[in-house]
């Protein structure tokens, strides 16, 4: 596959660019809204072109599909022009900035033939997919509750627009709520319906929030509790499902890297739950290139982000109202 970037992000130096290689891959070209930007990124990757206009990658007839790690405002006009011009698209999360936007971004992809995807990554774990894979198989019976712990310290080189900037999307909802809506979608099969939350902001940043926690209903009768922030360095990760016949625990799980430790408990046992530590990125594209190739979907479909996005909004709105929230996926549709 021919990848075009449009981002000179983090991500993609750090985890994207190394996943289209390893499978197989050529990046062509990236596109920042800066030009020394750009050149020094493409020169720091090994990449042959770079420029500032979308067309550096949307012209190049054989790039077949693009990479969209830009900051999140961006996403969607981003997405749409490569749809148009008849690429595949990877986007980040969250898809766009309302739940509507991300809506018509699956819908173009849709009416133009085109696989368009969510990198939701935690999906594609090996620790994930074996969790859900207990909860499919019965080992802990009716799932009754499911708890996501996502407290993380942003790191300083990320504390810029994250957590100054909510016009370009910043806050810790879209950024790290989404991942964890698409984690409970993925491990119990549902979305939630209707949210309580609060959020606050610290001081890290200004203007967006940097911790949210929030209750979710899901439409079993299961109830799923969420704590996202970007303030905390020694809370480490994980979450929790309870049923009715047994327990799952995985600490450390809700990371970028193929890590962490599960257990099960039933009245019957206590034991360690083994995964595949392959590369959750490595694995999303992989997925994404079947989906091209006419096998089967991306992990995460854009229909995954658009939802993923609503739980997240609102979760926001009720954070910001007190009052708790349908979530409303009839956008979404
Ligand atoms: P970065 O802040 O590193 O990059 C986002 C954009 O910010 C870049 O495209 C670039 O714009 C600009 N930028 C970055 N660094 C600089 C700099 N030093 N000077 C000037 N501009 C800069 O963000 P991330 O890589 O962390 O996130 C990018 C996207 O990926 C977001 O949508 C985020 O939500 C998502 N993400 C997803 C993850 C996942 O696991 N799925 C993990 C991390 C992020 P330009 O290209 O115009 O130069």
């Amino acid at each position: 596959m021919r990848w075009g970037l449009i981002g000179a992000s983090t991500i993609a130096e750090q985890h994207m660019i190394g996943a289209f290689r390893a499978t197989g891959g050529d990046v062509k070209a990236v596109v920042s809204t800066t030009a020394t930007r750009a050149k020094d990124f493409a020169n720091k990757n090994g990449i042959a072109g770079a420029g500032t206009e979308l067309s550096v990658v949307l012209d190049d007839p054989s790039i077949e599909a693009v990479y969209i790690s830009s900051m999140n405002e961006k996403h969607r006009a981003q997405a749409l022009a490569a749809i148009g011009a008849g690429k595949h698209v990877l986007c980040e999360k969250p898809l766009a900035m309302t739940v509507a936007e991300a809506a018509g971004m699956v819908m173009a992809a849709d009416k133009a033939g085109r696989v368009f995807a969510t990198n939701h990554h935690l999906r594609c774990s090996g620790s994930h997919r074996a969790i859900r894979d207990l909860i499919v198989r019965g080992r802990i019976g009716r799932v009754l509750s499911l708890r996501l712990f996502h407290a993380v310290h942003l790191p300083e080189s990320l504390q810029g627009w994250r957590i100054n900037d909510a016009a370009a999307g910043g806050g810790v909802i879209p950024d790290i709520t989404v991942h964890d809506a698409d984690v409970a979608r993925f491990l119990l099969g549902e979305d939630p319906s209707a949210v309580v939350a609060q959020m606050g902001a610290s001081g890290m940043g200004q203007g967006v929030e940097d911790s949210a926690m929030s209750v979710w209903s899901m439409p079993s009768g299961a109830m799923v509790m969420s704590h996202e922030s970007f303030t905390h360095p020694f809370a480490g990760s994980g979450l929790e499902v309870h049923g009715s016949e047994g327990s799952i625990f995985a600490r450390g799980v809700m990371t970028q890297q193929p890590v962490g430790e599960i257990e099960l408990v039933t009245a019957a046992c206590r034991e360690a739950v083994p995964f595949p530590a392959h590369s959750l990125y490595v694995q999303g594209v992989r997925d994404f290139l079947s989906a091209v190739a006419g096998q089967g979907q991306p992990a995460a479909a854009g229909v995954d982000g658009v939802a993923s996005l609503a739980v997240a909004l609102a979760v926001r709105e009720a954070a910001r109202t007190g009052i708790r929230q349908v979530v409303d996926y009839a956008r979404a549709a």
